[in-house]
């Protein structure tokens, strides 16, 4: 049996997400392709046809899996699904579904009779997985593809026990804990099937994350940026600076001197438009200044984490290899936006975030802390940004100091950006031949590893070998997330500071 999955329906969302995860997967366009033997799993998106129906119907009652909206199971099955809206769900506490954050998804939702897993904002549970004829399918609330096509924005508070939230404005739809949520679910339906799971590992070597350090310079000092350098010298970690070309234009020349960084584009004018053209014009301004500096810059950070499809079309026509914008995508594995860049997201609470909200350096270093023991037991990459403006560079020296203690590569965004293109072209096709999994690459990379997961529930990282002996393998328990604080809905409860914060801008600032 190979381990892929296959599409049918819209499948740019599915396509996406199925990538970053690193599993094969093809594209149902003829649905009497549609066997058990050749997919073990089908997801489908919520636009199917009648035909693909039926033939999707058939595929579960021989015994195929699938992972569908509600939506979708109502037009095959008696039962009618309730409808509701959904801002967020909460993952259960303990199981397969147990995760560290909520799942963002602010849209219309159609809720299974009887489903047990993962709760609403108004408590309701909204997932089922459970047998179905001779299959297994998981049903949820929402159409994957849509959410994950999704680019709208919204300010959301960040978790911090018993303080005042910070915030920022970043991706509607957390696409991070969604994610997590299909791998989950795949994971659960190939052990349903007794058969191993099998996806590219995310990081090269078998690594368990990666930490990348990003500053944004915005109107920072020669003497702040100074300090900031030294300090990366100090602990050895690079930093990708993403350069306020107008604001430091005379004393510009000195990013070109810093060794083993990244000097990537921030803009000229600080600002996003709406325009392609403005949006356009502002951001080759500020490159060919860096290119008269000798600078020539791969990567692009927009101003205030803002993305929008204009910018996303300016970026991609002025060649950057990557961007990363928090308003696209935030705590998560990078991916490919529609218009082909590469996007690598931060976590994006900066220390200026936690200073506004009135936090002391302790208390930002548990806010770090914390958030760096989330991502490793999560396995995801410690991105985190800064501004040299924020100053609090002893919060910044404790981050290091964590940092250097714990063995994972320290990179710049444009070498994550190498290896994630490098990954994205290994072709894995994976075939479970009783205990021996034979495995064949295309465009094989040596840093590439896979992550296996037995149906027992362990997991393992292992080479990427032509043939693989399932029980010579050492199976390790799988790493159990940080779980979710009790308080958890008060992320999601109207918080006054946000409107303070406007208004105040709005008279000191002028920012929008
Ligand atoms: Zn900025």
């Amino acid at each position: 049996m190979e381990i892929k999955i296959g599409i049918i329906g819209k499948s740019d969302g599915w396509e996406s997400v199925l990538s970053q995860i690193g599993i094969p997967f093809s594209i149902c366009s003829n649905v009497d392709e549609v066997k058990l033997n050749s997919f073990p799993i089908i997801v489908l998106s919520d636009d199917i046809t009648t035909h693909q129906l039926l033939a999707v119907k058939k595929y579960i009652e021989t015994g195929g899996c699938v992972i569908c909206s509600a939506a979708v199971i109502d037009n095959i099955s008696l039962e009618r699904s309730k409808r509701d809206y959904i801002k967020y769900l909460v993952s259960d506490l303990l199981g397969v579904f147990a995760d560290s954050e909520i799942i963002d998804v602010y849209t219309d939702a159609t809720i299974s009779e009887g489903a047990s897993h993962l709760k609403t904002d108004k408590n309701i549970p909204a997932v089922l997985a459970s047998k179905f004829g001779d299959g297994f399918v998981v049903i949820l609330p929402f159409d994957v593809d849509a959410l994950f096509e999704n680019t709208n924005s919204k300010k959301k508070n960040f978790y911090l026990e018993g303080k005042r939230l910070p915030f920022e404005n970043v991706s509607l739809v957390s696409k991070g804990s969604l994610r997590r949520l299909i791998t989950k679910s795949i994971e659960l339906i190939y052990s349903h099937c007794n058969l191993h799971f099998g996806h590219k590992w995310y990081y090269p070597d078998g690594h368990k994350s990666v930490f990348i350090f990003r500053v944004d310079t915005d109107y920072g000092t020669e003497e702040q940026v100074d300090s900031l350098y030294k300090l990366s010298q100090m602990y050895q970690i690079p930093i990708t600076w993403f350069v306020d070309v107008k604001s430091q234009q005379k004393w510009i020349s000195k990013y070109s001197e810093m060794q083993n960084h990244e000097i990537g584009v921030h803009c000229y004018e600080h600002t996003v438009y709406e325009s392609y053209a403005d949006n356009y014009s502002n951001i080759r301004k500020a490159l060919e200044i860096m290119k008269a500096n000798g600078i020539n810059s791969k990567g692009f950070a927009a101003p205030f984490g803002k993305w929008n499809p204009a910018l996303g079309q300016a970026v991609r026509d002025l060649d950057f290899e990557y961007s990363s914008e928090f308003a696209y995508d935030y705590d998560n594995l990078p991916s490919f936006t529609n218009y082909s860049t590469l996007q690598i997201p931060v976590h994006p609470i900066c220390i200026g975030s936690l200073r506004r909200q009135g936090y002391t350096a302790g208390e930002m270093i548990a806010y770090y802390e914390n958030e760096i023991e989330k991502k490793l037991k999560l396995n995801e990459p410690i991105i985190l940004y800064h501004h040299p403006t924020n100053e609090n560079i002893d919060v910044v020296e404790k981050i290091f100091q964590r940092l250097h203690s714990i063995d994972i590569p320290k990179l710049t965004m444009h070498q994550f950006a190498e290896w994630w293109n490098k990954r994205e072209k290994a072709n894995v096709i994976i075939q479970q031949d009783g205990t021996i999994l034979n495995v064949n690459t295309e465009h094989a990379i040596p840093e590439l590893r896979l992550r296996l997961a037995s149906p027992a529930g362990k997991e393992t990282i292992t080479a990427s070998e032509p043939s693989i002996e399932l029980d010579k393998i050492s199976w390790q328990e799988k790493e159990i997330p940080l779980p979710l604080p009790k308080d958890i809905h008060r992320i999601r409860k109207f918080n006054i500071w946000m409107l303070i914060n406007k208004i105040e801008d709005y008279f000191f600032t002028g920012r929008k």
